[in-house]
């Protein structure tokens, strides 16, 4: 899944446009096939895309048996970044096919089931746990499109550096609710990890120092049990191994969570 640009790409296709919108798709679809194929991953040709208008983010995958379907968003058709986006998701499909243990929905179902029934209580936290799992697999999918991306004009480097720097968040949340505060900020760091993990893993030059000092000053506003985890996470995400067993993984993912919570449940 990806969120990608969520705010730059709210126009929706209008009506009489629909043929155009299902060519402009059709060939984007084709496009990242081959790519995909030619950087040495084939896919294979069981991947279908489809257009939810209404969609409030970019796009998402589905599998279902042996075939998939990509939902992408009414307007991450009009964005320019179509192509990018298909190939994250075929990415994601990839890695799927290939068993990945970063995609296997049983190793993740494990790592909830292990939290206790004691800690993830809420929605939002369930949310943010889940987000928390999603960052991983996009840093796993992203290993793959960024090779796929690489010497191609679909996404500019500079277009890709601004895109990890807007992710980067300089102000902590400020509710009248400490548990969601202390939540939300745990999670503002971990995602500020991912963001600044990904550029160095995928050697995004972070231009002006501008991730760097957004999250500088981010960590110099929440608790220092929040701020001091940051370089925790910052080194798991960006040393993830592409060679794991699920095992290894396993016990990654309990140490990810069991480190987040931590500091999300410390008030
Ligand atoms: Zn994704």
């Amino acid at each position: 899944m990806t969120q990608m640009a969520s705010a730059k790409t709210t126009t929706s296709p209008r009506l009489g446009e629909s043929e155009d919108i299902g060519e402009t798709v059709r060939k984007a679809r084709q496009t990242a096939i081959e790519m995909m194929k030619k950087a040495g991953f084939d896919v294979g040709t069981e991947v279908k895309v489809v257009i939810d208008p209404k969609l409030a983010f970019m796009g998402y995958t589905m599998p279902h048996g042996g075939n998939f379907t990509i939902v992408v968003s009414g307007g991450a058709v009009g964005s320019g970044l179509l192509e990018g986006l298909l190939i994250h998701e075929m990415s994601h499909i990839y890695r799927i096919q290939t068993n990945h243990p970063s995609h296997n929905g049983q190793i993740l179902e494990e790592a909830i089931d292990n939290l206790g029934k004691k800690v993830v209580l809420s929605d939002y936290q369930q949310k943010i746990v889940h987000d928390l799992l999603n960052d991983i697999q996009d840093l796993y999918a992203d290993d793959i499109s960024f090779k796929v991306l690489r010497n191609s004009p679909i996404i500019a480097a500079d277009q890709m550096t601004r895109f990890l720097q807007d992710w980067v968040k300089d102000e902590p949340a400020k509710s009248h609710d400490g548990v969601m505060d202390s939540w939300i900020n745990a999670s503002m760091m971990t995602h500020n990890a991912r963001a600044i993990a990904q550029m160095a893993r995928h050697r995004v030059e972070d231009i002006g120092g501008l991730a760097e000092q957004a999250n500088k000053s981010f960590l110099s506003q929440v608790s220092p049990s929040v701020a001091g985890r940051f370089e925790y996470f910052r080194n798991l995400l960006q040393n993830l191994r592409e060679d794991m067993t699920a095992e290894e993984y396993r016990a990654l993912l309990a140490d990810y969570l069991h480190q987040f919570l931590e500091i999300a449940e410390k008030n």
